[in-house]
């Protein structure tokens, strides 16, 4: 296919409550959206770095910036067969995997509109249920999280992730541990420890947590390595898997148990794929993470998440989970049992009417005459 046009627009998308980790606090969550133009086709991608470099080193802005700027221009204008020709294409730009993914992203759902083909069967997985996990941001009380654990073990969901941070970690996981001694939960570091804290991570090593998520600094694959070989709950590595090649590392040093797969952290869909059967031939088991992206960027994960090796239920929310009105429609709901069915028709796109009203910035690019 050959890709004519990107519309490329910056939004900011209010969250009903802000989403607190060991990186700070999002009252709105900053993502761009990319609408790629072949003929008469158009499909949309999203990808969501957040507002600032704090989950890993690209933001929206600059996600922005390089797909208007520098990776738009270089791309538009020509065909590419397949996704891995597009990437050759992006290959010569070093990192900013976000960027490079709210255009890889659109390859496949244009891919998918263009051929009929629904985007998980596309990318190789079974037209199948999608088992949601729950999350909990760092919350303002010990109450207040018990009482939203109990809801989420009444509602059904089989395991439940808890943000931790310095402050809110071992004493808040003995009382969650105390009051649901059976439940699987595993927690989420993003990046807030290293490895001066091992006192730490082994005062919980018995609280049998399914793993911990990337508890060290996100571009440390030795020291998440060290940190397995101390432990006897599995480490999940999720910021430091950014592109294949850092998954081949992981693995190779025995960094990791469990990998956390977003296609937007790790430069788009193919990379994802790569990744799942990487980590599949080694007896790793992947499950999907989101950034609380729009239903489009969202549907896209679910549909990922229908490969075989997405065995650990993912971070996946319906819309209504953090937004008043998701921008895009059809807005992502959960069917019976807390699972998401893949879209056998039209992925989701935006709202023209909420698309205006969140974004902050709009550029077009189009090959130059
Ligand atoms: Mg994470």
């Amino acid at each position: 296919m050959r890709i004519d046009r990107l519309d490329v627009y910056y939004v900011a998308m209010p969250l009903i409550y802000p989403w607190r980790t060991a990186y700070g606090e999002d009252r709105d969550i900053h993502s761009v959206l990319v609408k790629l133009t072949s003929g008469e086709w158009e499909a949309w991608s999203e990808s969501t770095p957040f507002f600032a470099p704090t989950y890993l080193t690209e933001s929206a802005g600059s996600a922005f910036y390089h797909v208007t700027e520098v990776f738009g221009p270089h791309v538009v204008g020509r065909e590419y067969d397949t996704a891995a020709d597009l990437n050759a294409r992006l290959d010569v730009f070093k990192g900013n995997s976000f960027a490079k993914a709210a255009i890889e992203i659109g390859w496949w759902t244009l891919e998918s509109k263009i051929s009929g083909t629904p985007l998980h069967r596309l990318l190789g997985g079974q037209t199948r249920e999608v088992i949601a996990g729950a999350d909990f941001g760092i919350q303002d009380s010990f109450d207040m999280l018990l009482g939203n654990i109990q809801q989420a073990v009444d509602a059904g969901f089989p395991r439940i992730k808890l943000k931790v941070a310095r402050g809110w970690d071992l004493d808040m996981l003995q009382v969650v541990r105390q009051t649901f001694p059976d439940f699987t939960f595993h927690i989420d570091c993003n990046s807030g420890y290293t490895l001066a804290d091992l006192p730490f991570f082994k005062a919980i090593d018995g609280l049998g947590l399914a793993f911990i998520e990337q508890p060290l600094h996100f571009a440390d694959v030795l020291d998440h390595a060290e940190l397995a070989r101390q432990l006897e709950t599995p480490i999940c590595l999720d910021e430091t898997i950014v592109s294949v090649r850092a998954a081949q590392q992981a693995i190779q040093v025995g960094a990791c148990q469990y990998i956390n797969i977003k296609p937007g952290r790790i430069g788009g869909l193919s990379n994802a794929l790569a990744v799942h059967d990487l980590a599949r031939d080694a007896g790793i088991p992947v499950w999907i993470g989101g950034m609380l992206e729009s239903a489009v960027g969202s549907a896209i994960c679910v549909e990922l998440a229908t490969l075989d090796n997405f065995t650990y239920p993912g971070d996946l929310f319906p819309s209504s989970r953090f937004y008043t009105r998701d921008l895009a429609e059809p807005h992502l709901e959960f069917s019976p049992g807390n699972v998401f069915q893949p879209f056998t028709g039209d992925l989701p796109v935006p709202d023209p009417e909420l698309l205006e009203e969140c974004t902050l910035r709009q550029q077009s690019v189009v090959p130059a005459t």
